[in-house]
């Protein structure tokens, strides 16, 4: 019998993780935050958590599957490898983009076919090699001599796909430093693979995470074009392109107004309606896929965090206020409060030193009433967010601040100056949205602190009755 959306937490809980429920991110912090008396909870009880609307990651996909049909997506599992976002895609079918042993075991224990991996790192562990060997992962990518050798030794039949140096500059992560073969080095690449007889499929590039300039695309799939003929040249029979990751949430639909016509472009004579696999006696029958992390997962999950601790006046002004805020934000409003809240730099907000991101803290709760209001645009009206203009906070009396980790180190700042409601005492809650993507992943346990936690919500309406089938399929 299929339970009714609102109470649904039937699915079996993975291990160490929250059962998922129905219902608005909102709803969620609401039943979170009235279960949580700060001035009584034990240890622990008031730590940072996430809520994660699985049903956001569900309605990416359909935006997705709506502006670039012919581009499968494998998902980059590094971006947030969170079970239950796994199961999701899985169930909704996407491939999956894996960087290491720990990771592909993560999805083949979903029971995806490998089939539906590709092992998108050009620098491997030679044990993690052997093991996708053992796994049948068959598909792989590099852009270097040395791993062609390691190829040959360990998986000597796996297909492989020539990673190609591409524009990463219009990125807010740039990858090229380290990963992807320059286009002169690539016919010696192919050179050596024909004389190892390793079998190169294809190509891919990456144009890097946080790609603001949609035209990065058109250029990385003009260069692939070019290794495409540099394939043919050195008799090879390419058919796989892979045009990585970089996809943003805001800009997709721009993104994919470029890449889908300068695929047509480049690769005229394609054919799609294959469903995008090789024909014979048509070489240029072309498979393509993506690997985007971040499109799928940065606004699916929320972040909520306690204030604990605050040094107000003069305990605030002796501190010394970095170059930075004098010169982008202001030498004028110096922060007349640190805010201390339980989760940093060293944890889920990694992002701000990894990912380049500027995080928003909206307020959650104010002189502890909960006064957040998801569906006003940040900084909001009634939630005043960190970027509040003048008039706002006249009418909300903002006060400069800062806000800092739990962690002792002076590092763990999350925002040097942000203006928030005088009201705010230690015991609220702050929310920051969209921190899906670069966050808990990478959060460490510095200083014997806990990584925050993740509720989940299937969503509420037809999108949540949808999600939860696809879950318990
Ligand atoms: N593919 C590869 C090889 C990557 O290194 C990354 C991110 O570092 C991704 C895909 C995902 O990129 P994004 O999250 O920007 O889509």
């Amino acid at each position: 019998i299929t339970p009714p959306l609102d109470d649904f937490d039937v699915i079996k809980p993975v291990s160490g993780h929250a059962p998922i429920y129905a219902g608005s991110i909102d709803l969620q912090l609401r039943k979170v935050l009235a279960d949580i008396d700060v001035d009584e909870c034990e240890a622990n009880g008031e730590n940072a958590f996430f809520v994660a609307n699985l049903a956001e990651i569900y309605r990416q996909h359909l935006r997705w599957m709506r502006a670039l049909p012919r581009v499968v997506p494998f998902y980059a599992v590094k971006c947030n490898p969170d079970p239950y976002v796994l199961r999701l895609l899985a169930a909704m079918g996407t491939g999956f983009d894996c960087a290491s042993n720990g990771e592909i075991q993560a999805v083949l224990n979903l029971g995806v076919s490998p089939s539906r991996i590709i092992y998108a790192n050009p620098c491997k562990a030679a044990s993690f090699v052997r093991h996708a060997a053992a796994h049948n992962v068959g598909l792989t990518t590099f852009d270097n001599v040395d791993e062609l050798y390691k190829m040959k030794k360990f998986h000597p039949g796996c297909k492989l796909v020539v990673r190609i140096l591409t524009d990463d500059s219009k990125s807010a992560c740039q990858l090229g430093l380290k990963f992807g073969a320059p286009l002169d080095s690539v016919p010696r690449l192919l050179e050596k693979a024909k004389e190892l007889d390793l079998d190169v499929v294809g190509v891919s590039f990456h144009v890097g995470s946080g790609c603001y300039d949609a035209d990065a695309f058109r250029d990385a799939v003009h260069r692939a074009r070019v290794a495409f003929d540099m394939g043919r040249d050195a008799g090879f029979t390419f058919d796989f392109l892979d045009v990585g990751g970089g996809f943003g949430h805001d800009n997709f639909e721009s993104v994919a107004e470029v890449l889908g016509p300068a695929i047509d472009r480049y690769f005229p004579d394609a054919d799609f309606a294959s469903g995008g696999k090789a024909v014979p006696g048509k070489p240029n029958g072309l498979r393509i896929i993506a690997e985007p992390g971040r499109y799928y997962v940065h606004s699916a999950f929320v972040l909520a965090t306690n204030i604990i601790a605050a040094r107000r006046g003069e305990e605030a002004e002796e501190a010394p206020s970095s170059q930075e805020v004098a010169a982008v934000e202001g030498a004028r409003d110096k922060p007349e409060v640190m805010y201390y809240q339980n989760d940093g730099l060293y944890a889920s907000f990694n992002c701000v030193i990894f990912d380049h991101v500027t995080v928003y803290p909206k307020v959650l709760t104010l002189d502890r009433k909960y006064v957040y209001r998801p569906e006003i645009p940040s900084p909001g009206i009634v939630a005043p967010g960190a970027d509040a203009d003048e008039a706002e906070r006249k009418a909300w009396s903002l006060q400069p601040c800062s806000i800092w980790g739990p962690t002792c180190d002076s590092i763990d700042c999350v925002r040097e100056l942000a203006h928030l409601p005088r009201g705010l005492e230690v015991g609220d809650w702050l929310v920051y949205e969209n921190m899906g993507a670069y966050t808990i992943c990478a959060a460490s346990t510095f200083n014997g602190l806990r990584r925050s936690e993740v509720r989940y919500t299937v969503g509420g309406g037809e999108d949540g009755a949808v999600v939860r089938d696809l879950l318990l399929q």
